[in-house]
């Protein structure tokens, strides 16, 4: 074949010289329009740093309009959107970058990340959840369980938090076999109101399992033995968690003198009761000592200082008053007495009773709401265990 090389020597230095020319024609005509875009960022920052962030928006917008690619630009727009509330727009900016085939896995990560946040802000649980699966494996796998689990909780699906809260047991950042143990326990209770008292107990031996120092498990567990006719059961139960959790008894004294009444073992629940109430005294601890026909008093009239006079179990909630001033030991106290004038008593019992009421609350140590019910899980912050065992009155 007849093939002249001097062509090839010609053509190929041509060839490269017009390559370069057109590279050179490129990048110029990039230049230019990437000069536009940072202008109109630029004044979208200034906007925003000075509080502007309706001019901040239209800046931005122009320049991601001149600049499509702008990842940067997209999530500042998008972070912006939602502070101001917009949250539809704000989903459909990360909407957008994750529709994108071009983007990196970590820009993917932070736009699913960012998506999570709209619609966790937005209200939009369903859909906060699924965004929030997707980040799974991703730097965010930790932060998206915590919200994941906040979600469950909120709903009160106690099967898909336990899952979340083992997974995130299992990463090692801090233990949740407490709040696990307290998934269990809801779920035992939901069976317990539908009558179906096996099933609640074999929950309540796995919460136990899980948290073998947690009062929520024993005294559950009590109060589950004692509804089935197991008061033996039940009195031993509460006497172990004296021991691991004596400070929780002002919760479970009542629910311990009633096991001990109905499994006759009075005699052991008044001397335990006793000897818990010297080492920490409380009004709940007073209640089931007089609900057992005990006093706290140790020496005969030692605590009224009426020497000859018979002690009632009554006198305990007068020497209560020598450890506290506490109204609701005085209102127990004046109920039971006679008094000369006895017409003027129920106008004056009431006055102190309705004083006494609120006394009687307890209150979440990390938000401050009250209630009369004890609650493991604060209705008002979502914290657990955030409320300490004793009434108002004795914090
Ligand atoms: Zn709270």
């Amino acid at each position: 074949m007849d093939f002249d090389l001097s062509w090839l020597l010609l053509g190929l230095p041509l060839a490269f010289v017009l390559g370069w020319l057109a590279s050179r024609f490129d990048l110029r005509q990039l230049r230019l329009e990437n000069r536009q875009a940072p202008k109109a960022y630029f004044r979208g920052l200034n906007f925003l740093l000075n509080e502007q962030q309706d001019q901040a928006i239209d800046a931005f917008i122009e320049a991601v309009q001149n600049d499509p690619d702008t990842q940067e630009l997209h999530f500042a727009l998008g972070n912006l959107f939602r502070r101001r509330g917009e949250y539809q727009r704000a989903v459909r900016v990360h909407e957008h970058l994750l529709s994108r085939g071009d983007l990196s896995r970590a820009d993917r990560d932070r736009a699913q990340h960012a998506l999570a946040q709209d619609f966790l802000r937005a209200g939009l649980l369903d859909r906060a959840e699924a965004a929030l699966q997707k980040l799974e494996g991703t730097h965010y796998e930790n932060e998206a369980r915590l919200a994941l689990l906040a979600i469950y909780e909120r709903s009160r699906e106690w099967t898909q938090a336990a899952e979340v809260a083992r997974k995130l047991d299992e990463s090692d950042q801090a233990s949740y076999s407490t709040r696990r143990a307290h998934y269990l326990c809801e779920q035992a209770a939901e069976h317990v109101a539908r009558g179906e008292f096996d099933e609640a107990g074999r929950l309540l031996r796995q919460a136990t399992e899980i948290a073998p120092t947690a009062p929520r498990p024993a005294i559950d567990t009590a109060a589950l033995q004692l509804r089935n006719g197991e008061a033996g059961k039940a009195f031993d139960t509460l006497v172990a968690l004296s021991d691991t959790a004596p400070l929780a008894l002002p919760l479970y004294a009542s629910l311990l003198q009633q096991a001990g009444a109905a499994a006759q073992r009075s005699g052991e629940a008044l001397a335990l009761l006793q000897r818990r109430y010297a080492a920490a005294p409380s009004i709940d601890v007073v209640d089931a000592i007089v609900a057992l026909g005990g006093t706290t008093l140790t020496d005969t009239g030692a605590g009224t200082g009426d020497g000859e006079a018979a002690v009632t179990p009554r006198d305990s909630y007068v020497a209560h008053l020598q450890h506290q001033p506490s109204l609701a030991a005085a209102s127990r106290w004046l109920a039971g007495e006679r008094f000369e004038r006895e017409a003027l008593h129920p106008p004056v019992q009431r006055a102190l009773d309705q004083a006494v009421r609120p006394l009687m609350r307890y209150r979440c140590a990390a938000c401050g709401f009250e209630a009369h019910q004890y609650f493991w899980h604060c209705p008002g912050c979502q914290a657990w265990d955030s409320y300490p065992p004793r009434r108002v009155e004795e914090l």
